[in-house]
């Protein structure tokens, strides 16, 4: 398998606690070992977590080396607000962003002056020109509120046209969903590259939660092997890591251009996956 020229990532999200934040140092140490092409860094729901994502990225890029991105949500927030955010990342020399459109909080009704990703992309080109280097989200198994699967790619099309460069998946756990998409945006003429996001299994309780609430599907003989390991977090994960291993390897394989890991701030789960693998450090 030649991953010469794939593109690893590796997200986390910013910590609240002195603890969490040790933590999250000992895991990006941890794999910036790995050189992977930029780490990211999540945006709390309506901008909850706006000024941590902003100290964790520009220490994380500053002491690591390693590119690092924030993600931008747009619901709730003003054009005022976003291009503040967008001079202060410009100013401490970030390059890259994952621009999203977020969730609306429960009870709120007004999405605020962006309604849709496509017109964050659209913003961030207009008011930054090429800059940044933008990611877009994009749902191998359609994303929850589509109304239909061509409506979604219609959609998904739309912010890659404001300007794009690339996108990172929703995790998933059937390659098939992942390549059939792929086909379907090559026949819509979409070119960007289509990195797959891997979420590692570490715990089942938490995943099944995390998809029902983001569309993921967690295929029924998978659920039924993991429910069957009960409290045994051993075999959960050893199990987990078998499975997330061959679909990595099944993605490189048919030309994944990448992985992106879903890292939850710890470095080990992914790090197994990376040595089973065989992976090097991906400069
Ligand atoms: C890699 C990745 C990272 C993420 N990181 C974060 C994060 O840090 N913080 C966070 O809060 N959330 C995050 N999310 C979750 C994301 O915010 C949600 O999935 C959200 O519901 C959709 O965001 P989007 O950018 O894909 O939205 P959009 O692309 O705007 O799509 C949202 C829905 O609207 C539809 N739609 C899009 N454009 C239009 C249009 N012009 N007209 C009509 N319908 C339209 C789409 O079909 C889709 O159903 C992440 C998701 C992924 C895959």
């Amino acid at each position: 398998m030649d991953t010469s020229s794939s593109t690893f990532s590796f997200e986390f999200f910013p910590p609240k606690t002195a603890d969490g934040i040790a933590k999250l140092e000992t895991t990006w140490q941890t794999l910036a070992l790995l050189k992977p092409r930029f780490f990211s860094v999540t945006f709390g729901a309506a901008g909850s977590t706006r000024d941590r994502t902003f100290e964790t990225v520009i220490e994380i890029q500053a002491r690591s080396g390693v590119e690092t991105a924030p993600h931008l949500s747009c619901i709730c927030s003003t054009q005022e607000n976003i291009r503040e955010m967008l001079n202060g990342y410009r100013k401490q020399g970030i390059r890259h962003i994952v621009a999203l459109r977020g969730d609306m909080p429960s009870g709120m009704v007004e999405a605020g002056e962006f309604r849709y990703a496509n017109e964050l992309v659209a913003f961030i080109r207009e008011t930054t020109g090429e800059h940044f280097n933008i990611e877009i989200a994009a749902y191998p198994e359609y994303h929850p509120q589509a109304s239909s699967p061509d409506r979604d790619l219609v959609n998904f099309k739309r912010k890659v046209e404001a300007g794009a460069d690339s996108a990172i998946t929703q995790y998933f756990y059937n390659a098939d969903a992942y390549l059939s998409f792929i086909e379907r945006c090559a026949k819509h003429g979409i070119r960007i590259p289509i990195v797959p996001g891997i979420m590692p299994i570490t715990n089942y309780h938490q995943l099944a939660r995390f998809s029902d609430a983001c569309g993921a599907e967690i295929p029924r003989w998978i659920r039924k092997r993991l429910e069957s390991y009960g409290e045994d977090l051993k075999s959960v994960r050893a199990f987990g890591e078998e499975i997330v291993t061959d679909l990595c390897e099944r993605l490189l394989a048919h030309d994944a251009p990448g992985l992106h890991f879903y890292t939850l701030n710890r470095a080990e789960p992914a790090l197994a996956i990376w040595n089973n693998l065989g992976l090097s450090d991906s400069t």
